[in-house]
């Protein structure tokens, strides 16, 4: 047995589980149509690993929500607010979105948000992104009171669903999935309690063993146990936790696959190599520099498997590089080199084959989920002398054709690139300089308000957009009502009492998609959904080739806000690091060159709207945290390129054009220098959740520019009122000048209706206008 997988998508080929999923919690359909349903993917998903050749096949990599909610109930891990006599699947429903039927969040950055205010008796458990992907899981919650114990059965029921699948003669056996104890402890939070996570590792401990007895008794042989934190920057503390944790399960009773991936193993190799377990898989990608330092410590009695085939990505395997790579461990380990994918594939699309609009000279450089299981098997043929020669030969084809294709490298690009450090990095004068002419410029009052650039989109705007995408109206029945949406938002600003204006964004669906439909070198797939949490999944567009900027991208329409109004419209673009972080990007070129080229194409975009007479402009750098490497040690580097690429975006402007930017649901104690050396003359972030608290860094700091801390949470309907916004702006103007302060809601408006938005927005004008009279 040499080829594994350590996890395919569950969603479905057409998100079949999503829209189930959806329809139960609506009442539609029964929990025996959602389990027929689950069935069914998890069924398919089988018979596509074996049909590709996959040996061991991975089971409980299915869940109705998430992975780890999924262990949190195997475990007993159940706060006590959800907790009732016999446990069933609705509890782990109710874990994970609360027990009213709530609004799922809301969505603009890919984040969940929680509703504000004081936490009501069944509020869900918070989500979190898993590692640095775009995945969510549920935060496991440890309580004094919290015992572990076997409590959900599904992991065994469908192991025993899957073992009936076997039948004889055939060579495929089934390997259940696990978070190890270790990660999850890591990723738990302790609520109430101060005892060290630490200390429940014994009691965690015992559970797992009688897991993995009762899979041993199920006919189970082999387990992987996923224990990705061995890819962090640990402390003496928890890498003790794996040397005592796993001495414990030596005992176990089937042989234990360790799963590590997204990391090099850094200072935890040795710690790796020498666990007491049967086998180690390890992610030869992202792992690539300590690959060969692994196959050479790595005891040849156990398993070592290597991951060449990316989990993370969407490209096709180069072949001959990765047989190149594993040659050395296939002649040390031989038959105990196992061959899989890099991680689990949830974090790709599902399968290729169905994209018929892919241009298709992409589509042969691609591969998805069920492509990279044929890529496996290709890999483990090849190596035990059974090479399938035309296959290499058409892999090595379309790499060789990628290397030189015309729809991937731009010749102008690049000499744009190679001259790049003739693009300045600095504004031309500081912003203690700026301020003066943009202060005597645009003579707005002390405490300016804005909004942060989208306003409701109605049902009407969706409904426009989507006929106009299906032919069903014409371009320009398109732009007249598009117009008329901003002709009507301006009015409503007029009105309100803004000070800042901007056009409502009614154009965009989403701001990441509306400006890669525009730049060349990005594609967008039909299929392409991968799972950010529970029924809700992402189609990342796919960076693709040189990115470029055929022609302007949103001038148009801030231009023909700017007409209707003797208002400042401010300017609304995606800076190039969320764009980057929101997509499948290229394999074949640095994260940051790619950032580079979106950020010359924005700069282009920044010149022609000031060119334009939109003297305000802000860039949107949601995902500017999110980028952050997992291991500390290489924050930097990406801070700087990350950093550079914003400022190279604005850099060209006048003086007296004002560089805004907007940040929501980040921390920013530990990236605050590099916020600050982006220089943007105004950045309104996310706070008033966090009753200003997010404003601690930027005064420990003495942030030298203006900020707009969020005085309302537009993820809730509630109205704010003005002595809640006052109080909120108050608070900041302790530490921060007045000068510096502006007025803004939390983040964009597009998922909140007219009805809470108007009263919101003449609140906060208001509250505005109580604060000047007092400073
Ligand atoms: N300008 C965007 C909007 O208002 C910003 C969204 C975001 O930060 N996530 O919708
Ligand atoms: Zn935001």
């Amino acid at each position: 047995m040499t080829t594994h997988n350590l996890g395919y998508p569950r969603i479905g080929n057409l998100r079949e589980l999503k829209f189930t999923l959806e329809a139960y919690w609506k009442g539609e359909k029964t929990l025996a149509e959602l389990e027929a349903q689950a069935r069914e993917i998890r069924y398919r998903n089988f018979r596509t690993q074996i049909n590709a050749g996959i040996e061991l096949i991975p089971v409980n990599d299915f869940a109705y929500y998430d992975q780890v909610l999924n262990m949190s109930t195997l475990l007993g891990v159940i706060p006590k607010r959800f907790r009732q006599d016999r446990y069933d699947v609705e509890v782990a429903f109710r874990m994970a979105r609360g027990r009213a039927p709530s609004d799922d969040g809301h969505h603009c950055c890919n984040h969940n948000h929680q509703p504000t205010g004081k936490p009501k008796a069944g509020y869900a458990g918070a989500m979190k992104k898993w590692f640095d992907t775009n995945y969510h899981y549920i935060v496991p919650e440890l309580y004094d009171d919290t015992e572990f114990e076997i409590t959900d059965t599904r992991l065994f029921d469908e192991v025993a669903e899957a073992l009936a699948l076997k039948q004889d003669g055939q060579n495929i056996d089934f390997k259940p999935v696990l978070i190890g104890p270790v990660t999850y402890l890591h990723l738990a939070e302790n609520k109430e309690t101060f005892i060290p996570k630490l200390n429940r590792l014994p009691a965690l401990l015992e559970v797992y063993a009688q897991i993995l007895q009762k899979l041993a008794d199920l006919g189970i042989e082999w387990v992987q146990i996923d224990e990705p934190i061995l890819g962090l920057e640990l402390t003496p503390e928890w890498r003790q936790a794996f040397i005592d944790g796993y001495a414990v399960l030596k005992m176990s009773p089937v042989k234990l696959l360790l799963a590590t991936y997204f990391e090099t193993l850094g200072d935890n190799l040795d710690i790796a190599s020498n666990l007491p377990v049967a086998g180690l898989h390890y992610d030869g990608l992202r792992g690539a520099k300590q690959l060969d330092d692994l196959i050479a410590r790595y005891p040849s009695d156990k398993v070592l498997s290597v991951g060449l085939v990316d989990g993370r990505n969407i490209w096709k395997t180069d072949l001959y590089a990765a047989l190149d790579r594993l040659k050395t461990a296939k002649a040390k380990f031989a038959e105990n080199l196992w061959i899989a994918p890099s991680c689990s594939l949830l974090h790709v699309p599902v399968d290729l084959e169905v994209e018929d609009k892919l241009n298709p000279e992409l589509k042969r450089y691609l591969a998805f989920a069920k492509q990279k299981l044929t890529e496996v098997k290709l890999l483990d043929d090849a190596l035990n002398g059974k090479a399938d020669e035309p296959a290499l030969a058409a892999n090595r084809q379309a790499l060789t054709a990628k290397t030189h294709s015309k729809l991937i490298h731009d010749a102008d690009v690049q000499a744009r690139i190679a001259r790049l450090d003739e693009v300045a990095l600095d504004r031309a004068v500081p912003y203690a300089e700026r301020v003066v002419v943009q202060k005597a410029k645009f003579n707005l009052p002390l405490f300016p308000t804005t909004t942060i650039g989208s306003f409701p989109q109605t049902q009407a705007i969706r409904q426009t957009r989507l006929k106009f995408k299906k032919g069903d109206i014409s371009e320009a029945q398109y732009i007249e009502a598009m117009q008329a949406e901003i002709h009507d938002v301006c009015t409503r600003q007029q009105r309100i009492g803004i000070d800042v204006f901007v056009h409502g964004e009614p154009e965009r669906n989403d701001m990441v998609e509306y400006f890669g439909e525009q730049l060349d070198g990005y594609a967008f797939t039909q299929y392409g959904w991968v799972q950010s949490y529970g029924s809700r999944c992402v189609k990342p567009p796919i960076i693709y080739g040189d990115v470029s900027r055929p022609k302007p991208m949103t001038v148009f329409w801030s231009q023909y806000a700017q007409n209707q109004t003797d208002k400042i419209i401010k300017g609304m673009l995606t800076g190039a690091v969320t764009m980057l972080q929101w997509s499948f990007v290229r394999n074949d070129q640095s994260r940051e060159q790619t950032c580079n080229q979106i950020a010359l194409a924005l700069r282009d975009e920044v010149l022609d709207l000031e060119a334009a007479g939109i003297h305000m402009i802000q860039i949107d750098e949601a995902a500017l945290r999110e980028g952050l490497p997992l291991k500390k040690s290489d924050w930097a580097d990406y801070l700087r390129w990350a950093v550079n690429s914003f400022r190279m975006t604005t850099s060209g402007v006048a003086n007296d054009t004002q560089i805004h930017t907007h940040m929501c649901y980040s921390e920013f104690n530990d990236i605050i220098e590099a916020v600050a050396q982006m220089d943007a003359d105004v950045i309104t972030i996310e706070t008033s959740k966090s009753q200003m608290k997010l404003l601690d860094a930027f005064v420990d700091f003495d942030y030298p520019n203006e900020i707009g801390p969020g005085v309302y949470d537009i993820h809730s309907p509630n109205i704010p009122t003005v002595e809640q916004m006052v109080d909120l702006i108050q608070k900041a103007a302790q530490n921060i000048p007045a000068e510096r302060l502006w007025v803004n809601p939390d983040c964009g408006l597009k998922t909140r209706g007219w009805q809470e938005t108007e009263p919101a927005l003449i609140n906060m004008v208001e509250a505005a206008k109580v604060l000047r009279k007092r400073f």
